[in-house]
């Protein structure tokens, strides 16, 4: 058995996490329902976006 892989990767810059596959979606922070996991940055950097695009 491989451990490789084992943690997620954020789906926007492809950088590891500590979050683990098995992790429930339930139990994880920063998860977008429809994109996927990602990390802080790009979570933080996501929502200002959105929040930006109701400004306008
Ligand atoms: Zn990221």
């Amino acid at each position: 058995m491989s451990a490789e892989n084992e943690y997620e990767v954020c789906v926007v810059c492809h950088k590891e996490l500590d979050i683990k596959k098995e992790t429930p979606i339930s139990e994880r922070e920063f998860y977008i329902e429809g994109a996927g996991q990602v990390c802080i940055d790009c979570y933080i950097k996501l929502l200002s976006e959105k929040s930006s695009l109701n400004d306008y």
